[in-house]
Protein backbone atom coordinates (compact mmCIF):
# COMPACT_ATOMS: atom_id res chain seq x y z
CA UNK A 1 0.00 0.00 0.00
CA UNK A 2 1.03 3.68 -0.50
CA UNK A 3 1.39 5.94 2.82
CA UNK A 4 1.57 9.79 2.45
CA UNK A 5 2.65 11.57 5.28
CA UNK A 6 3.06 15.30 5.66
CA UNK A 7 5.93 16.47 8.01
CA UNK A 8 5.46 19.22 10.03
CA UNK A 9 3.32 19.24 13.39
CA UNK A 10 2.04 15.63 11.84
CA UNK A 11 5.15 13.31 11.99
CA UNK A 12 7.20 15.60 13.94
CA UNK A 13 6.18 17.59 16.69
CA UNK A 14 7.39 21.33 15.28
CA UNK A 15 4.75 24.01 16.76
CA UNK A 16 5.29 22.30 20.43
CA UNK A 17 9.58 22.72 19.96
CA UNK A 18 9.05 26.08 18.32
CA UNK A 19 7.19 27.27 21.34
CA UNK A 20 10.18 26.48 24.14
CA UNK A 21 12.58 28.03 21.32
CA UNK A 22 10.45 31.12 21.69
CA UNK A 23 10.55 31.32 24.83
CA UNK A 24 14.04 30.91 25.58
CA UNK A 25 14.65 33.67 22.83
CA UNK A 26 12.62 36.26 24.23
CA UNK A 27 13.35 35.50 27.69
CA UNK A 28 9.84 35.00 28.73
CA UNK A 29 7.72 31.94 29.65
CA UNK A 30 4.04 31.65 28.30
CA UNK A 31 1.70 29.23 30.03
CA UNK A 32 1.76 25.76 28.10
CA UNK A 33 -2.18 25.65 28.40
CA UNK A 34 -2.43 28.55 26.36
CA UNK A 35 -0.30 26.71 23.53
CA UNK A 36 -2.65 23.81 23.81
CA UNK A 37 -5.65 25.95 23.29
CA UNK A 38 -4.24 27.58 20.48
CA UNK A 39 -6.91 27.39 17.24
CA UNK A 40 -4.16 27.90 14.53
CA UNK A 41 -1.69 26.58 13.31
CA UNK A 42 1.03 29.75 13.81
CA UNK A 43 1.78 30.20 17.31
CA UNK A 44 2.86 33.51 18.06
CA UNK A 45 -0.10 34.91 19.29
CA UNK A 46 0.84 33.47 22.72
CA UNK A 47 3.69 35.69 22.64
CA UNK A 48 1.85 38.88 21.52
CA UNK A 49 3.18 39.16 18.49
CA UNK A 50 1.17 40.41 15.54
CA UNK A 51 0.91 38.29 12.09
CA UNK A 52 4.18 39.96 10.69
CA UNK A 53 6.20 40.26 13.65
CA UNK A 54 5.40 36.56 14.30
CA UNK A 55 6.07 35.58 10.25
CA UNK A 56 9.63 37.61 10.96
CA UNK A 57 10.32 35.51 14.08
CA UNK A 58 9.40 32.47 12.40
CA UNK A 59 11.56 33.45 9.53
CA UNK A 60 14.66 34.46 11.23
CA UNK A 61 14.67 30.76 13.82
CA UNK A 62 13.89 28.83 10.66
CA UNK A 63 16.92 26.90 10.37
CA UNK A 64 17.01 26.19 13.68
CA UNK A 65 13.69 24.92 14.28
CA UNK A 66 13.84 22.38 11.08
CA UNK A 67 17.55 21.36 11.53
CA UNK A 68 18.36 21.51 15.39
CA UNK A 69 16.45 19.06 17.99
CA UNK A 70 13.04 19.06 17.21
CA UNK A 71 11.75 15.67 17.85
CA UNK A 72 9.68 13.27 15.84
CA UNK A 73 6.37 12.74 17.26
CA UNK A 74 6.42 9.40 19.92
CA UNK A 75 6.34 6.27 17.98
CA UNK A 76 6.74 7.95 14.06
CA UNK A 77 9.80 6.78 13.16
CA UNK A 78 9.11 3.41 14.73
CA UNK A 79 5.66 3.27 12.74
CA UNK A 80 7.45 4.44 9.34
CA UNK A 81 10.34 2.10 9.92
CA UNK A 82 7.85 -0.98 10.33
CA UNK A 83 5.49 0.12 7.12
CA UNK A 84 8.44 0.31 5.55
CA UNK A 85 9.73 -3.78 5.95
CA UNK A 86 6.47 -4.78 5.53
CA UNK A 87 7.07 -3.34 2.14
CA UNK A 88 4.72 -0.64 1.85
CA UNK A 89 5.70 2.80 -0.25
CA UNK A 90 5.87 5.76 2.10
CA UNK A 91 5.63 9.31 0.18
CA UNK A 92 6.61 12.78 2.31
CA UNK A 93 4.82 15.37 1.04
CA UNK A 94 5.80 19.00 3.30
CA UNK A 95 5.15 22.68 1.74
CA UNK A 96 8.37 23.46 3.41
CA UNK A 97 9.61 25.70 0.39
CA UNK A 98 11.45 23.81 -2.57
CA UNK A 99 15.23 25.54 -0.91
CA UNK A 100 14.46 23.34 2.02
CA UNK A 101 14.40 20.26 0.56
CA UNK A 102 17.48 18.58 0.75
CA UNK A 103 18.21 19.31 4.08
CA UNK A 104 14.93 18.21 4.80
CA UNK A 105 15.13 14.92 3.58
CA UNK A 106 18.58 14.29 5.23
CA UNK A 107 17.39 15.52 8.53
CA UNK A 108 14.58 12.92 8.55
CA UNK A 109 17.15 10.22 7.70
CA UNK A 110 19.35 10.96 10.40
CA UNK A 111 16.33 10.86 12.38
CA UNK A 112 15.47 6.79 11.26
CA UNK A 113 12.67 7.89 9.42
CA UNK A 114 12.99 5.62 5.67
CA UNK A 115 13.30 7.97 3.41
CA UNK A 116 13.72 7.46 -0.43
CA UNK A 117 14.52 10.28 -2.94
CA UNK A 118 11.99 9.47 -5.22
CA UNK A 119 9.24 9.65 -2.70
CA UNK A 120 9.96 12.94 -1.02
CA UNK A 121 7.79 16.08 -2.20
CA UNK A 122 7.98 19.58 -1.04
CA UNK A 123 8.12 23.26 -1.94
CA UNK A 124 4.33 22.75 -2.96
CA UNK A 125 1.60 25.49 -1.59
CA UNK A 126 -1.24 23.73 0.31
CA UNK A 127 -3.70 23.37 -2.06
CA UNK A 128 -1.60 21.93 -4.56
CA UNK A 129 -0.97 18.84 -2.25
CA UNK A 130 -3.96 17.56 -3.47
CA UNK A 131 -2.92 17.52 -6.97
CA UNK A 132 0.26 15.37 -5.74
CA UNK A 133 -1.83 13.09 -3.56
CA UNK A 134 -4.10 12.27 -6.28
CA UNK A 135 -1.11 11.79 -9.00
CA UNK A 136 0.57 9.58 -7.05
CA UNK A 137 -2.67 7.35 -6.02
CA UNK A 138 -2.55 7.11 -2.15
CA UNK A 139 -3.82 4.76 -0.16
CA UNK A 140 -3.64 6.47 3.29
CA UNK A 141 -2.31 10.44 3.89
CA UNK A 142 -2.22 11.87 6.69
CA UNK A 143 -1.71 15.46 7.67
CA UNK A 144 -2.89 18.10 10.65
CA UNK A 145 -3.56 21.11 8.77
CA UNK A 146 -7.16 21.73 8.42
CA UNK A 147 -6.65 24.12 4.89
CA UNK A 148 -5.00 20.79 3.50
CA UNK A 149 -7.15 18.43 4.77
CA UNK A 150 -10.51 19.84 3.43
CA UNK A 151 -9.49 19.57 0.21
CA UNK A 152 -9.65 15.72 0.16
CA UNK A 153 -12.06 14.24 -0.53
CA UNK A 154 -11.43 11.23 -2.37
CA UNK A 155 -13.36 7.62 -2.10
CA UNK A 156 -10.48 5.46 -2.56
CA UNK A 157 -8.30 7.70 -0.36
CA UNK A 158 -8.18 6.98 3.40
CA UNK A 159 -7.66 10.40 4.79
CA UNK A 160 -6.52 11.11 8.60
CA UNK A 161 -5.84 13.91 10.80
CA UNK A 162 -3.19 14.40 13.16
CA UNK A 163 -4.56 15.21 16.22
CA UNK A 164 -4.11 18.87 17.22
CA UNK A 165 -5.65 21.64 19.33
CA UNK A 166 -6.61 23.59 15.89
CA UNK A 167 -8.23 20.72 14.02
CA UNK A 168 -10.51 19.31 16.41
CA UNK A 169 -13.37 20.17 14.58
CA UNK A 170 -12.60 18.10 11.53
CA UNK A 171 -14.51 14.69 11.53
CA UNK A 172 -12.04 12.23 10.39
CA UNK A 173 -10.43 9.48 11.57
CA UNK A 174 -7.92 11.13 14.22
CA UNK A 175 -4.73 9.99 15.44
CA UNK A 176 -3.42 10.93 19.00
CA UNK A 177 -0.63 8.33 19.27
CA UNK A 178 1.31 6.94 16.33
CA UNK A 179 1.48 3.97 18.18
CA UNK A 180 -2.49 3.31 17.93
CA UNK A 181 -1.94 3.30 14.44
CA UNK A 182 -0.18 -0.13 13.81
CA UNK A 183 -3.48 -1.89 15.13
CA UNK A 184 -5.98 0.29 12.90
CA UNK A 185 -3.48 -0.99 9.84
CA UNK A 186 -3.65 -4.22 11.10
CA UNK A 187 -7.20 -4.54 11.22
CA UNK A 188 -7.94 -2.95 7.72
CA UNK A 189 -5.45 -5.66 5.98
CA UNK A 190 -7.54 -8.92 7.60
MG1 LIG B 1 1.75 20.01 8.94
Amino acid sequence: MKFGFDIDDTLIDLREYAFGVYQEKLGREVDKEAFHELQRVEIHEIFGMSDEEGAEMWNSLVDELYYADCPPSPGAVELLQTLDQQGHEIYYITSRTAEHGENTKEWLKKQGFPVRDDRFYCGMKDAEKVQIIEDLQLDYYFDDKPAVLETLNHEALKVLVRDQSYNRHLDLPRIKQWADLHELIENEMK
